[in-house]
């Protein structure tokens, strides 16, 4: 057997890829080192571009019915006096996306999976990959060996493919960890997800349901240790007091989950017959909720071009997805890399100036089109 594409990794990102090119008669393989198809708990906020890619997936009107569209994102500033306010009328749609739980976007993705004549490797991790004529040899720990015409690492942040790939990268810590914990309230929350900037970090409350949260709460490494020691209690008091908005009667009712965060970009997104996908290629701040939405940026964008394969080379068109795919990542890194820095710097200039450009954003609506522009169409 010699597949069309491998891909490595069943995460959102390399399934909804493998749909993708099964739906269009290639012959795909899945590997993943898990022994079972995952379910993760999370939720994540999913943006226009995203669903429409869902759509064409013939996913979405499955998927829908269990999440969260939201109509209003407001920011602001807990050091200043800065304030934005973007809604879904601003681009005149009833939604600017929704929050939805990553496992039924998994499980959603596996069962239109095995409608198609896909080959799932469980319980696999790739060991080693070799060049031969005409496709690549995959070698799994358990000792099988696979041959594949291209290879697809969409294998997560600490991506095999890509270090077997000998992929350079540029990758720092943004010497934060987040905080991921479910919110209740007594209060229906109407669909907006907030966002405070809090002395510690970005603090994000996004809806899941009418009266429950998902909070992402990026807080400084050198205070973490301070925040993951308190009781659930003594959380709430303070999250109540570093929020800045009323959070009515809230309680936690999940455990809390730290996620460390680092910044990372593949200097290159494709070699030869290899290309990288979703957080294999680039990782970035959760502050602006759009990690998953570029890695399906990525599926998308590769799926559609192999609408010319095999006509063209898996070569030629992984140097094309590559062109199409690093300038829009890199530029969502360096604007990450913006907020995070203009907001974790307490000088009093920049703190006027950001307040300011607040402000101004608010006002403009052609200023603030733009934004929710990028930030669902990315
Ligand atoms: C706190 C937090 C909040 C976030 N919120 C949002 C949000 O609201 N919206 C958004 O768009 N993004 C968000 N993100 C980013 C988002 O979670 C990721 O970008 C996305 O989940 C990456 O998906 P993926 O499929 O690329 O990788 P993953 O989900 O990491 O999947 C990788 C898969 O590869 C498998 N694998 C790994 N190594 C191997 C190996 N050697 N062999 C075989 N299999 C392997 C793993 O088992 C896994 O199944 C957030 C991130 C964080 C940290």
């Amino acid at each position: 057997m010699n597949y069309d594409a491998m891909v490595i990794g069943s995460g959102v990102v390399g399934t909804a890829t493998a749909l993708g090119l099964a739906m269009k008669g290639f012959k795909i393989g899945i590997v993943d080192q898990s022994s079972s198809p995952p379910n993760s708990p999370r939720h994540l906020s999913v943006n226009k571009k995203s669903s429409k890619f869902l759509s064409s997936l013939e996913l979405w009107d499955e998927v829908v019915t269990s999440s969260m569209p939201y109509s209003k994102i407001q920011v602001w500033d807990r050091e200043g006096t800065g304030r934005i306010e973007f809604s879904s009328e601003d681009i005149n749609e009833k939604s600017l996306g929704y929050i939805i739980k990553e496992g039924n976007l998994q499980k959603g993705l596996l069962n239109r999976l095995q409608e198609y004549d896909v080959d799932f490797f469980w319980s696999e991790k790739l060991t080693e990959m070799k060049e031969d004529k005409d496709s690549l040899i995959l070698y799994l720990d358990s000792g099988k060996k696979i041959f594949s015409k291209s290879i697809l690492g969409a294998d997560g942040l600490n991506s095999t493919v890509r270090k077997l790939g000998n992929f350079k990268v540029k990758s720092w810590s943004y010497d934060q960890s987040a905080i991921v914990a479910q919110i209740d309230s007594d209060r229906d929350l109407n669909g907006i997800i907030k966002q405070s900037f809090t002395k510690y970090g970005p603090l994000a409350l996004l809806p899941i349901n009418k009266n429950q949260m998902t909070m992402i709460w990026s807080i400084d490494q050198e205070k973490i240790n301070d925040f993951v020691s308190l009781k659930d209690e003594e959380f709430i008091k303070v999250l109540k007091n570093e929020f800045g908005e009323e959070i009515y009667n809230p309680s936690i009712s999940s455990e809390r989950i730290i996620f460390p965060l680092q910044h990372l970009t593949a200097i290159g997104f494709a070699k030869k017959k290899i290309a990288l996908l979703g957080d294999a290629a680039h990782h970035v701040h959760p502050l602006a909720g759009l990690g998953l939405n570029s890695g399906l940026g990525d599926a998308e964008c590769l799926v559609k071009l192999f609408d010319s394969y095999p006509a063209i080379s898996a070569e030629s068109l992984f140097k094309k997805y590559n062109n199409e795919r690093l300038p829009t990542n890199v530029g969502l890194a360096a604007a990450m890399e913006l907020f995070k820095r203009g907001f974790g710097n307490q000088d009093i200039w920049l703190k006027t100036f950001r307040n300011s450009v607040f402000k101004l954003v608010n006002r403009e609506k052609d200023i603030k089109k733009i934004f929710i522009n990028l930030a669902t169409n990315l």
